[in-house]
Order: structure tokens, then C-alpha cells, then sequence
């Protein structure tokens, strides 16, 4: 049994992410997926709430080729210890697949399994350059999964990352 671990603030999700998980799924028997900075939400770099990303990745991964576990997971500001933190929430896993510096270094130093997938046209393929995109009223749909719309559609998040943005 080998169990994937692949861990992101998801905001939102996106054709990049998709990508990974659907080459990660290829050769894991089951996929752990962690949301990270589950706390915040209402915030320009963090507009949706944990719940919200749930949807996001539960509706576009549906009909992956294997298992996967959805798990948000509130940030601690002690790095020193956030793989136990992780660990405490989380089914055991075997591989963790990253391309994040510190989430790297931080499961090597525990000993642990770490690679590092390739990334997927990283340029357009961005949180960041998502969220900008909302926020410029420019076209963000086609970098997302369609479940990703919808989800977005449903919850009025380009108007609340516009609102959010304004000023009083
Ligand atoms: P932000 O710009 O808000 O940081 P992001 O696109 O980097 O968003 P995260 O949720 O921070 O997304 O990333 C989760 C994981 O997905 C990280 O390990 C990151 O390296 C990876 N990732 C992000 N974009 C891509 C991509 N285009 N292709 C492959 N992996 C990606
Ligand atoms: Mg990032």
C-alpha cells in the first residue's frame, strides 16, 4: 500500500494542482490531500474558506483512479513542529509530493519520502495569478477545473475578492 501525500492552500484550486494529483494517482494506491491554512478565508491572498476548497477538490477529483482523503488543516506557527501537526490530523502516509521549499526540507529532516513533481505551465497556472484575474475582471475560467466554477459561481467569490479588495 503506498499512500500519497500532496498538500497546498488551494486558493483556489487549479489546472496546476489537477495535474499533479492526476500523475500522483497513477502509481499511489491512495491520496492523502491536505488543506493547508484552513483558518483563513475573507482575506485578498486567501478568499475562500476551508469548506469552500473542500468543494473545490472533491467536485473536480471525482472520478480519479484512486481513493483520496481531503483533510483541511489549520496552520501552527511553529515549524519545528508541523509534521507531527499534520501527522495528527491525517491518515499515515508514505510519499509526500511537493514542490514547496519549506514543506520539503521540513518532511526530510523527519526522514520521510519526498518528491518532486513536475510543474504544469507554472506562469498562468498560479494562485496568485488567479486571484488577479478575478480581481482585474479578466478571464479566469479556463486555468480551473469546471467544478472550480461552479463552486466559485455558487459562493459569489469574485465579488467577495472584489469587495474585500476595496477600500473604505
Ligand atoms: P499561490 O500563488 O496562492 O501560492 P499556488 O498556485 O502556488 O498558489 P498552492 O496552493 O500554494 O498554489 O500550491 C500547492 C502546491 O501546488 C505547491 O506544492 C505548489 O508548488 C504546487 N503547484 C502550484 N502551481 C502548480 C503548477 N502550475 N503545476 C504544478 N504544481 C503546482
Ligand atoms: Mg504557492
Amino acid at each position: 500500500m503506498n499512500r500519497g501525500f500532496y498538500i497546498g492552500r488551494f486558493q483556489p484550486y487549479h489546472n496546476g494542482h489537477q495535474s499533479v494529483l492526476e500523475r500522483i494517482a497513477c502509481f499511489s494506491d491512495e491520496i492523502v490531500i491536505g488543506i493547508g491554512s484552513a483558518q483563513l478565508s475573507h482575506t485578498v491572498a486567501n478568499p475562500f474558506t476551508a469548506g469552500e476548497r473542500v468543494l473545490m477538490l472533491t467536485r473536480s477529483l471525482e472520478g480519479l483512479r484512486c481513493p483520496f482523503y481531503v483533510i483541511p488543516i489549520e496552520d501552527i506557527q511553529r515549524n519545528a513542529l508541523w509534521v507531527a501537526h499534520v501527522q495528527s490530523m491525517t491518515p499515515p502516509f508514505d510519499t509526500i509530493y511537493s514542490s514547496n521549499p519549506l514543506v520539503m526540507q521540513l518532511f526530510s529532516e523527519e526522514g520521510m519520502d519526498v518528491q518532486s513533481p513536475d510543474m504544469y505551465e507554472r506562469q498562468t497556472h498560479s494562485g496568485t495569478e488567479i486571484r488577479r484575474r478575478m480581481l482585474d475582471g479578466e478571464p479566469w475560467e479556463h486555468l480551473v477545473p469546471p467544478a472550480v466554477v461552479d463552486v466559485v459561481r455558487e459562493i459569489r467569490g469574485v465579488e467577495r475578492l472584489q469587495r474585500i479588495a476595496g477600500s473604505d
